[in-house]
C-alpha cells in the first residue's frame, strides 16, 4: 500500500521496519526481527537506489499522518501501520515497550480514532524468525475511551500486550536471502 508521504517528513534516525517486518521477496529475506544487512550502522538502506520495490512503497503511518515527533518509531517503539486502514483498522505494532504508551499523547490520539468508530488492533513481534502476534482490542480498550480515564487506558493496553506476549508465535521459515544489485 502506498499512501500520500507528509512534505518534509523523513525516517531520520528510524530503521524499525527494516527490522521487524515481516520480508520474503526473490531479491530479498530475512528472519523477522533480525535489522536488513542493507541497513548499515543502522544508519539506512546502503542500497537506497536499487532497493526493493516493496521498500519503496510500505511507510508507516507517522510517515503520512499529523502524528507528533514523539511517535516515531524508534522514539515511541510504536509502528503505526498502514495496512487495514483503508478497511477502518488501525495496528498498533509495539515493538518495545516504552514510557510512550503512558503519554496523553498516545491516549489521546488512539482513544480519539476509537471515538471516531475506528478499530484499533495491538500487535507485537515474537522471537527473531516468528510473525507477530496481534488482536484486535477496540471492545477492550472502549471503556477507558468512554471515561476519558488515560490510568485505565494504559493498564488495559498493558494487560492487553501481556496476553498478547502469551500467544503461540509461528515461524516464518523465511531463508535468508540478499540478492538485491
Ligand atoms: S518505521 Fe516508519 S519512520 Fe521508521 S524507518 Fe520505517 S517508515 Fe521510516
Ligand atoms: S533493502 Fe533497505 S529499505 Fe529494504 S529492508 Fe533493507 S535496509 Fe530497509
Amino acid at each position: 500500500m502506498s499512501l500520500p508521504l507528509l512534505p518534509g517528513r523523513t525516517c531520520g534516525g528510524c530503521v524499525e521496519c527494516c527490522r521487524v517486518i515481516p520480508l520474503d521477496l526473490p531479491e530479498l529475506a530475512k528472519p523477522t526481527g533480525q535489522l536488513c544487512a542493507y541497513c548499515v550502522n543502522d544508519a539506512g538502506c546502503s542500497v537506497h537506489e536499487v532497493r526493493p520495490q516493496t521498500c519503496r512503497i510500505w511507510f508507516c503511518l507517522w510517515r503520512a499522518v499529523e502524528l507528533s515527533d514523539d511517535w516515531r518509531p524508534d522514539r515511541s517503539g510504536v509502528i503505526v501501520r498502514p495496512d487495514g486502514v483503508e478497511d477502518g483498522v488501525i495496528t498498533l505494532y509495539v515493538v518495545r515497550p516504552s514510557d510512550f504508551l503512558g503519554s496523553m499523547d498516545f491516549f489521546a490520539t488512539v482513544a480519539g480514532w476509537i471515538a471516531e468508530g475506528v478499530e484499533v488492533a495491538l500487535s507485537i513481534p515474537g522471537p527473531v524468525g516468528t510473525y507477530p502476534a496481534r488482536a484486535v482490542v477496540t471492545g477492550w480498550l472502549r471503556p477507558a475511551v468512554e471515561d476519558a480515564d488515560p490510568a485505565d487506558f494504559l493498564a488495559r493496553t498493558l494487560r492487553a500486550l501481556d496476553r498478547l506476549g502469551e500467544h503461540d508465535f509461528q515461524p516464518d521459515g523465511f531463508e535468508t536471502r540478499y540478492a538485491v544489485v
